[in-house]
C-alpha cells in the first residue's frame, strides 16, 4: 500500500532542500562529489582523463556534469534549475497601516493566487564583504504571508476570480515590530544566521518559498504534491541516471541544468549562453586538440530537453486536444509543435519512442490545441545554439507553476529508467 520508494523520498528531500537554483545546484554538486565526480573551474586549465567524471557550475545556479567517453560524440540531457517565484526587491522593506512589509518582484510565469495564504519563508544567496565566498541561506520557519482579503470584503471573488495587482497586492506581511525598520530587522536575522555582522552584508538575493514539505499522496500513493516539480524533478531524474551509469560508453554523457529558463534563458548562465557550447568544445580540445573533432562530435550528438508536460485536467479536459491527452503515471510525454516551440522532429521522436520501448516504459504525446498558444523550453534554444538533433520530453503534471504542483510517482521512476537506457553504451 505504500509505494513511497527511497527514490521518491530522495526526490522530495532534494526539492525541499532546494528552494532556489543556488540551493538546487549545491545539492546536486554534493551528490556528484559523493559519487566521485571532480569539480572543474572555468578559470583553470583542464586535464581530463579517459572515463573521468567531472562537473562545473556558473553563477552557482547553472550546472554541467559529464562522464568522458572514448570516442567523439555527446549524449546530453538538459533541464532547468529555476522555478517561478516571488523575489525580494533590493530595498524591500516598508511600513503600511502598522504592518512591516517586504516588496517583491514576480519571477517568471507565477500562478499568483497560489502564493496567497501560504506559510512562506525566505531563501537565497548573500554576498559578504572581504574575501568571503557568497553564502547560501534558508530560513526554515515561516516568516511571511500574503493574506487574501476576507470573502466579506471581496464578495465576487468566487464568480470573478482572484485578481492580484503585482505591485499592490503581493508584498507579504513580515512583522508588527515598531523599534526597527523591516530592512534592518531582516539584515540582522540574516547576519545572525550566517554568523557575521550586518555591516558585512553587501547584497542579498532572496526569494520567497513555501515551507510545507513535499508529500506522496493519493489513495495508493500515486501522486507527488510539491513545489518546483517543474523542473527539479527532471534535474533529479537526469542527475541520478548519469551518476548511476558507470558502464564504459564511447559517447561522453552530459547533463546541463540551466538557470533563468522561466525568464527567457538569455543570460550568462542561461540556455541561451555559450556555457554548454564552451564545455563541449573544451572537452573535445583536451581530448584531441582538434576543432574539427569538436564539430564531428557535435554532428554525432543528441540532446534530450527534459521539462515537465501538461497532463489532462479532468475538470478542464477540453483544454487539451482530444487525441493528445497525457495522463499522470502514463509515462514520459513527447512534446511537439509545428511552430517549433518544441525542438522535436520525426527522427528524434521515433528514436525516443524506441528508447522507451527498450526501457519498457510507456510513452505519451502532447501537442497544444490548435487555438491555444504553445509554451516553450530550453530545447529549441539549445538546438539553435548547437545545431544538435534535439527532442523535447517531460513527465506529465498538473498545476504547473503553482506554488504546489502535482505529478506521478510512477512517472518519475519511468523517466529515470529511460535516461539510464540512454546513458547505456
Ligand atoms: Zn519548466
Amino acid at each position: 500500500m505504500n509505494p513511497k520508494t527511497d527514490r521518491i523520498q530522495n526526490l522530495l528531500e532534494f526539492i525541499d532542500q532546494s528552494p532556489t537554483p543556488f540551493h538546487a545546484v549545491r545539492e546536486m554538486t554534493d551528490t556528484l562529489s559523493s559519487k566521485g565526480f571532480i569539480e572543474l573551474k572555468e578559470t583553470e586549465a583542464w586535464k581530463l582523463v579517459p572515463e573521468g567524471r567531472y562537473f562545473l557550475t556558473r553563477n552557482d545556479s547553472s550546472l554541467i556534469a559529464f562522464a568522458v567517453g572514448s570516442k567523439p560524440g555527446f549524449k546530453i540531457i538538459g533541464a532547468h534549475t529555476d522555478s517561478p517565484n516571488l523575489r525580494l526587491k533590493p530595498q524591500a522593506g516598508y511600513t503600511k497601516s502598522g504592518y512591516q512589509q517586504l516588496g517583491v518582484e514576480v519571477y517568471g510565469g507565477v500562478l499568483l493566487s497560489t502564493w496567497t495564504d501560504r506559510d512562506l519563508s525566505l531563501a537565497g544567496r548573500v554576498i559578504l564583504g572581504g574575501k568571503k565566498k557568497p553564502q547560501l541561506i534558508r530560513f526554515e520557519q515561516p516568516l511571511l504571508r500574503i493574506p487574501q482579503l476576507a470573502i466579506h470584503l471581496n464578495r465576487d471573488v468566487n464568480k470573478k476570480g482572484l485578481l492580484l495587482n503585482e505591485q499592490n497586492h503581493l508584498p507579504p506581511i513580515f512583522s508588527l515590530q515598531k523599534k526597527s525598520t523591516p530592512d534592518a530587522i531582516l539584515k540582522k536575522m540574516v547576519a545572525q544566521k550566517l554568523k557575521c555582522r550586518p555591516a558585512d552584508i553587501l547584497e542579498m538575493e532572496l526569494s520567497l518559498y513555501d515551507t510545507q514539505p513535499g508529500a506522496v499522496a493519493g489513495a495508493e500513493g500515486e501522486f507527488i504534491f510539491s513545489g518546483r516539480l517543474d523542473n527539479l524533478a527532471s534535474c533529479h531524474s537526469a542527475l541520478h541516471a548519469l551518476a548511476e551509469s558507470t558502464k564504459k560508453d564511447p559517447a561522453t554523457r552530459v547533463i546541463a541544468f540551466y538557470d533563468h529558463e522561466e525568464v527567457g534563458s538569455e543570460t550568462a548562465q542561461g540556455a541561451g549562453s555559450p556555457f554548454l557550447k564552451d564545455v563541449l568544445e573544451r572537452i573535445s580540445l583536451t581530448e584531441a586538440n582538434s576543432r574539427e573533432e569538436y564539430f564531428r562530435a557535435l554532428a554525432k550528438s543528441f540532446f534530450i530537453s527534459a521539462d515537465m508536460a501538461h497532463a489532462v485536467h479532468p475538470n478542464y479536459s477540453d483544454m487539451h486536444d482530444g487525441q493528445h491527452m497525457p495522463i499522470i503515471n502514463g509515462g514520459p510525454v513527447i512534446k511537439s509543435n509545428a511552430g517549433q516551440c518544441y525542438a522535436t522532429e520525426g527522427v528524434s521522436s521515433a528514436w525516443f519512442e524506441s528508447l522507451c520501448k527498450k526501457a519498457k516504459v510507456p510513452v505519451q504525446k502532447f501537442v497544444v490545441r490548435s487555438d491555444l498558444g504553445c509554451g516553450s523550453t530550453i530545447g529549441p534554444i539549445t538546438a539553435a545554439n548547437l545545431g544538435i538533433r534535439t527532442i523535447d520530453v517531460g513527465n506529465p503534471m498538473l498545476s504547473m507553476h503553482s506554488i504546489r504542483e502535482m505529478s506521478g510517482t510512477k512517472d518519475h521512476e519511468f523517466l529515470i529508467r529511460v535516461f539510464k537506457e540512454y546513458f547505456k553504451p
